[in-house]
């Protein structure tokens, strides 16, 4: 840092001090740096595309000039935020990497790749003497972002911050159609890099800025194809961006907890990397500029309550300033609720830093048009004192000019009180460590002797992804853990609690050597904790929209135990920090038969698709082998050589794999790979997105196919033994029947030189045409020739309008409350190949609290009931005995069915009679899996009426002609975070045509 630089910024300091507190001095402030030469060019283009002067500040109504340095123009053409123009990642970069070249205040770090291949990078901009020094101030920033290296010792802490400076990191359009960001972001390096104003360069004397400015890259490009469609067909309607990332769209933004996509897994890795203090992501959705980190209650409970202070204080000066520079719609309090841990920005929530977002207001692209707000965006409340405008002619400037803008004066505020946030940061990493003897727990433990291995690697695997250390014990460990108890409940149905509950009573538990332990004395502790616990929202909480889902807790998820201990002496136990690679099984011998435990193992379908050329069968029944137990479901491998078979085990190791020279003695089926489809809409690609992602992680092959092609092809059987149809995400089924409408302009999807980037990984000529009704002919004589159709949520409710799924309904809603809540099932049909593995209660994700009646007719809901009066009418005795006619001999009528909530209404020969809609006994639905009883229904998140949904049917196999429908109320592949429910779909593929073969669930039928 120069002199004059040091001196400068040190009189800025008293400057803004003051000023913060007097907005006479407002100018002083913000003023330029007299002796600096305006960009005259720029700067005019820049008044020219901002719509309205108040639409701008003093801090980016000008461009500092520079000799040396480029500006966006030189890579743009016009200025950012210009109306037209929207740059490929790749131009940014080029950008960025100008800027690097031409000045020392800036370095551009490559920090990994997409799942397409594409970049991803970071820029850091500082003032030269930071920039040179990065290394040095990094690793003091790394101790205090593990005070453990310095036994916790505050006065080293003290020292170590006087001499650092924090790094404020800013990531820019995770969100495909929220276009502002890069453009906006270029210009903010250029004027942290070039302009000498005192508020612009105490900023950068004081702190690192690193910019991730493109971080949804392959989105990115696909979005810049489609506005360059739409500029080439200005009259025209233009296609929806239906493929953001690879895998999903706006969930890309959901996957901060299970880190699936390459983006999460690189952001995080950077954050955590650089020690930043600071995680600002920025998106486009709310007129003008929305800072909603404060945000909405419920806040997430496992936040350290300094940062939920930071984030006041930062918002509020956000809020304060922007008022001063009279720009009308900035406020920070909002609808957004800060719950979930899900969210990209809340990875520095979760590792100690602060998290942050703005909403600015964004036209989806780079044309400037007249916008016309809703009453509830424009309205003035207690929080937006100062609302948006009811209508406004809106330019892609305007949007950078409040982007920058806020920017800037976090970023100023953020320099101002570097040494207070810096502090807080070593403060929250130690209050982390201490967390075993404050709020607790002391720690969780996996005990080693759960039954899926694989699953438990795959926990183990994101904690670790997550920069959490793992555990694992060399002596056994006995702690008190406490007693599950039940909980009462009112007789309205409702879920709150009446009781208080009771001083948990405790018991002995020991935990084998060998267990993972994941100590609560670490940095990161808070991220393993959010993870691993259970979340309860209040049905009567004031927050009556979730903002997402309600439950998270991977552990039920994963169907994995991982015990809170709140004991600190469990850390006493003798154990080693697992370094990478977590603990590999042992096969001895050569041998020539492998059988594989099913333990509900996800990595069981990998294993099977790797053994292409082996034969492999299934045990109908439950057998031991080496005095090991393997239950019924689990493989044995044939014709294979011991290389194979290692090689495939390798990528499969946590099986449970035991090698023979003899068969095993038990009746067995062929498990054929089947051939699977997956079949889309063009209506949305996100939630069958994260279905497509897991067969692709787990090495599923499959064709991608879509509703047009099933509409066109009328014999799938002969291609396809099974296609999934994954949940398109609260589509009706008119919707997948008929698409989008068909008047206007064709709507194509396909890669162009003009688009070269769309249609890479499906294409059509025009979106708009759906399943069409030959489409669903098509799929039922799929299913009648033996196919196998599987669905979920929407899609499960497609077969059922559609006359796939005979038998079946949709369980009435009234007043249940469910919201991305986990929810326990009961196993109803044992036998059933889908339920291979699943000893223990599942716990599955559910939506909305979907559910289904089973029936004996077609078109019946739970069965018939001919006309009312089951209830015993007025009369002699009490309401159980009979009431005797006088006069006449008393005749007893039969005793009436009284079927479970899951179980179809028995059948009389009377109701059976001539009565076209029996469903033949061979031929009824199954019920495979039921959602459990009331109290113990709800695992985590929110439920309120639980009894509405409790006991009804979850999965149900639905027979039409020789094939099946197979519906799961449930999602049992979301987000990566349904591990647990994953091996129901596996199941059923890998036993697809034998998931008939056992007797169907007796019936309690007296006729029939
Ligand atoms: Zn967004």
């Amino acid at each position: 840092m120069s002199f004059s630089a040091l001196a400068r910024g040190a009189a800025m300091f008293c400057v803004a001090f003051f000023c913060l507190h007097a907005a006479a001095q407002i100018d002083q402030t913000y003023a330029r740096d007299p002796k600096q030469a305006v960009d005259q060019d720029y700067t005019q283009r820049i008044n020219q595309y901002t719509t309205l002067p108040e639409l701008n500040s003093p801090l980016t109504n000008y461009l500092p000039a520079s000799s040396t340095v480029p500006t966006p123009q030189k890579v743009l053409g016009d200025v950012s935020g210009a109306p037209d123009i929207l740059p490929y990642a790749e131009d940014v970069y080029s950008y960025f990497r100008m800027l690097e070249s031409a000045s020392p205040r800036v370095k551009v770090f490559t920090i990994g790749h997409t799942e397409e291949g594409r970049e991803m990078i970071a820029v850091a901009v500082a003032d030269e003497s930071l920039l040179k020094n990065y290394k040095e101030n990094d690793a003091r920033l790394a101790k205090l972002a593990d005070p453990r290296t310095i036994n916790m010792n505050d006065a080293t802490a003290a020292d170590l911050v006087k001499q650092s400076v924090p790094v404020y990191y800013i990531t820019g359009t995770i969100h495909s159609p929220e276009t502002g960001a890069p453009t906006a972001l270029m210009e903010l390096a250029y004027r942290l890099a070039v302009d000498d104003s005192p508020y612009i360069q105490f900023i950068r004397t004081h702190m690192i800025t690193l910019i991730t400015p493109v971080v949804e890259v392959d989105g990115r490009d696909r979005m810049v194809d489609i506005y360059k469609w739409h500029k080439a067909h200005p009259s025209e309607n233009y296609p929806r961006l239906v493929y953001w990332g690879h895998y999903v769209a706006h969930d890309n933004n959901r996957d901060a907890m299970t880190l699936t996509l390459d983006l999460s897994r690189n952001v995080l890795n950077t954050y955590v990397g650089w020690h930043a203090q600071v995680l600002h992501d920025l998106h486009e959705s709310v007129p003008f500029l929305y800072d909603n980190t404060i945000g909405d209650e419920p806040y997430n409970a496992w936040l350290d309550p300094i940062l939920t202070n930071e984030w006041q204080m930062i918002g509020w000066n956000n809020v304060q300033e922007m008022t001063k520079f009279g720009m009308p719609g900035v406020f920070t309090h909002g609808d957004f609720d800060t719950w979930s841990p899900g969210y990209l920005m809340f990875m520095a929530a979760m590792h100690n830093g602060i998290s942050r977002l703005y909403e600015t207001f964004g036209n989806g692209g780079a044309d400037t048009v007249e916008r016309i707000l809703t009453p509830g965006e424009y309205s003035r409340t207690w929080f937006r004192q100062n609302p948006p405008y009811p209508k406004v002619k809106w330019s892609q400037r305007d949007n950078n000019n409040y982007e920058e803008t806020a920017l800037l004066v976090s970023l100023n505020y953020f320099a101002q009180n570097a040494q207070t946030f810096l502090n807080n940061f070593y403060l929250k990493s130690k209050r982390s460590i201490l967390k075993p003897n404050d709020s607790g727990p002391a720690a969780y433990v996996l005990p080693a002797n759960e039954d899926s291995k694989d699953r438990q690697r795959m926990l183990l695997d994101i904690l670790r992804a997550q920069h959490v250390e793992i555990s694992e014990t060399t002596e056994a460990a006995t702690v008190s853990v406490p007693v599950k108890q039940k909980r009462d409940k009112k007789d309205d149905g409702s879920d709150k609690d009446t009781k208080k509950p009771e001083q948990p009573k405790t018991e002995s538990r020991t935990f084998p050597a060998g267990s993972y332990v994941i100590r609560m004395d670490q940095p990161y502790s808070r991220i393993a904790d959010a993870l691993l616990d259970r979340q309860y929202w209040a049905p009567d909480d004031p927050q009556k929209t979730p903002y997402d889902d309600t439950g998270w807790s991977l552990p039920a998820l994963f169907s994995v135990e991982a015990v809170r201990v709140t004991e600190p002496a469990v850390l006493k136990t003798k154990m080693e920090i697992v370094p990478e690679g977590i603990g590999y099984g042992h096969m001895g011998g050569k041998n020539s038969i492998f059988v594989i435990a099913n333990h509900a193992d996800p990595s069981l379908i990998t294993l099977r698709y790797l053994l292409k050329n082996a034969t492999v069968s299934v045990a109908d029944a439950p057998f031991t082998e080496n005095g090991q137990q393997f239950p019924v479901g689990s493989l044995i491998v044939k014709d294979i050589s011991y290389d194979e078979m290692m090689s495939a085990w390798g990528k499969t190791p946590l099986l449970t794999t035991v090698g023979l020279i003899t068969p095993p003695s038990v009746p067995t089926h062929p498990a054929t790979a089947p051939r699977i489809a997956m079949m889309h809409t063009w209506l949305g690609t996100q939630t069958e997105g994260w279905w497509r992602q897991a067969l692709d992680k787990l090495g599923v092959p499959f064709d991608y196919i879509n509703t047009q092609t099933v509409s066109s092809e009328d014999d799938l059987r002969s291609k396809y033994d099974i296609i999934l149809f994954a949940p398109v995400g609260f589509a009706r089924t008119a919707q997948i029947v008929q698409g989008l409408p068909m008047w206007g302009n064709a709507l194509p999807w396909k890669k162009t030189d003009l688009t070269p980037n769309l249609g890479r990984i499906d294409s059509t000529d025009d979106m708009r045409p759906g399943l069409g009704y030959s489409g669903v002919d098509h799929l039922r004589r799929f299913v009648e020739q033996g196919g196998l159709l599987i669905t979920s949520e929407d899609t499960a409710q497609f077969a059922i309008e559609t006359g796939l799924a005979p038998g079946v309904s949709v369980t009435s809603h009234g007043d249940l409350k469910v919201v991305g809540t986990l929810l326990s099932t009961t196993v109803v049909d044992p036998k059933s190949p889908v339920l291979y593995g699943y000893s223990k209660p599942l716990t599955v994700y559910s939506e909305d609290g979907l559910s289904f009646n089973v029936s004996n007719t077609v078109g019946g809901t739970r069965g018939p009931r001919f006309g009312t009066g089951d209830e015993r009418p007025t009369g002699r005795g009490g309401p159980d005995d009979p009431d005797t006619p006088q006069g006449r001999r008393y005749i007893a009528p039969d005793e009436q069915p009284k079927p479970k909530t899951w179980e179809p209404m028995p059948l009389n020969e009377e109701q059976t009679r001539n009565n076209p809609n029996v469903i033949p006994a061979g031929l009824r639905p199954l019920v495979l899996l039921r959602y459990a009883d009331q109290d113990s229904l709800l695992v985590s998140g929110l439920l309120d009426h639980g009894n509405l949904l409790a006991q009804h049917a979850a999965v149900v196999a639905a027979h039409l002609g020789k094939g099946l429908v197979l519906l799961f109320a449930n999602n049992p592949i979301y987000r990566g975070e349904t591990i647990g429910s994953y091996p129901l779909v596996f199941n059923a593929i890998l036993n697809f045509d034998h998931l008939t073969s056992t007797p169907a669930t007796p019936q309690k039928t007296t006729g029939q």
